[in-house]
């Protein structure tokens, strides 16, 4: 069988492309050149599995998305302390781009551009790389591919970068920058203009939501307590001033760019990217929104829905009967999405044939209503692909038994039982 997830992501970009309102970001002019219709959503699981729909091979510039990216940097290079003498972490309620400084005279947060313009002054310049390199080279090692600069993007951001650069001096004026400022700006423009996909942005997303090790390599590239003070400011400050807002409606830690991309990002879950580039009045996608409301929605994934549970469902999996005809599943743990869908990718190995699947949820402590929902659907498509479908399930959780396709289910109340009835029913 073919686990749900792609199918589920198309629905959902189906349903959000019809929204055409918003603008694209004209005060960068090459920004205002983007096909406007583009829409993709990749979305990565914690253990680094990578499912993307609609437009996931297209190339637009990660803006302000490198923002986490150049603060997790810095704080892995320099330390929690240093940085945060520099820049605070402080929900500004504020436009991206506004003028202003907090009461300490230090940026309010790495968010805004003031805090991010300072972050990236703060690199540690090695090997004789400029800046912009140096970041370059490490969101590379964290999407797991050579990203490149969009020298277009730059140019054109460069030449009208008044408001930046007037962030720049005032940050010079108070000693909070303490070289030429215009140096400073100039790299900050070029970390923005770094071509990402949506599925870069997962994958960069996933060191991330797994605590800052690279899911795929199993390499740690950031302390765990980097990742936390990053996930904490996009968190309060990823939205820009639609913060709050966010945290009720989303509650996934995010950030956003003006070419379009939104990053949301869930500890020990999932990474999600969305991109669209017509924006709304905060500077945020509006597909990209939408899209992340609904997964949160859908999928359970607010940050204050409860904590993440325990990774591991299949306890275990072995072959028995005559000519192994028997395939048996042993669950264990909670069954929410990030379970349910890592059982759906095991399941679907299972070959197309007529065989005989058990799956014991007897030690299942808690079934979540998204993990009832996925592991039904994987039910029906495993019925659909032939198979004959046992269930243990003393506590009797899946109501009446019933598929989504109304099949009733055959639900049994021990294993040893069963396993002993149906290796009798062979002879
Ligand atoms: N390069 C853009 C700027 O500094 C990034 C803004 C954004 O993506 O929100 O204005």
């Amino acid at each position: 069988m073919q686990t749900p997830l792609p199918d589920y992501l198309a629905h959902v970009i189906e349903a959000c492309d019809i929204d055409n309102s918003g603008h694209l970001a004209d005060y960068i002019p090459e920004l205002a050149n983007a096909n406007p219709n583009r829409l993709a959503l990749a979305m990565s699981t914690v253990d680094g599995e990578i499912y993307s729909v609609g437009d996931d091979d297209i190339e637009f510039t990660i803006q302000s998305m490198s923002k986490p990216f150049a603060y997790a940097y810095v704080l892995q290079q320099l330390g929690i302390e240093t940085v945060l003498n520099k820049v605070g972490v402080e929900p500004s309620g504020e436009a991206f781009n506004e003028i202003s400084l907090g009461n300490d005279r230090r940026p309010k947060n790495p968010m805004i551009n003031s805090g991010a313009i300072t972050t990236h002054s703060l690199i540690p310049i090695k090997d004789d790389l400029e800046s912009a390199e140096i970041l370059r080279q490490f969101m590379s090692a964290l999407a797991g591919r050579e990203l490149r600069f969009d020298d277009a993007v730059y140019e054109s951001e460069v030449k009208t970068a008044y408001r930046n650069l007037s962030i720049g001096y005032m940050l010079r004026t108070v000693g909070i920058l303490e070289t030429d400022p215009v140096d400073i700006v100039n790299g900050y423009i070029r970390q923005c203009s770094i071509l990402v996909t949506v599925k870069d942005l997962v994958r960069m997303g996933s060191v991330l939501a797994n605590g800052g090790v690279d899911p795929k390599t199993g390499k740690r590239l950031l302390n765990r307590s980097v990742v936390r003070q990053v996930l904490s400011v996009m968190m309060s400050c990823g939205m820009y001033d639609a913060a709050g807002d966010w945290l009720s409606t989303v509650g996934i830690p995010a950030k956003s760019g003006v070419a379009g991309g939104i990053l949301g990002v869930l500890p020990g879950q999932v990474s999600i990217a969305a991109f669209s580039p017509k924006l709304d009045e905060h500077g945020n996608s509006v597909r990209g929104i939408d899209i992340l409301e609904r997964l949160s929605r859908d999928m359970g994934l607010h940050l204050m829905e409860g904590t993440p549970s325990a990774q591991t469902i299949v306890q275990s999996h072995y072959r028995t009967g005559k000519d192994a005809s028997l395939s048996v599943y042993v669950l264990r743990g909670v069954l929410k999405f990030t379970e349910a869908e890592m059982l759906l990718r095991i399941l679907q190995a299972e070959p197309m044939d007529q065989s005989t699947i058990v799956i014991d949820l007897t030690q299942i402590s808690i079934i979540h209503d998204v993990g009832k929902r996925m592991f039904l659907e994987g039910i029906d498509r495993l019925i659909d692909d032939g198979h004959t479908l046992l269930l243990v399930d003393p506590e009797q959780r899946l109501d009446h038994a019933r598929t989504h396709k109304d099949r009733t289910l055959h639900v049994y109340q021990d294993i040893e039982d069963l396993i002993a009835q149906l290796k009798e029913a062979e002879k």
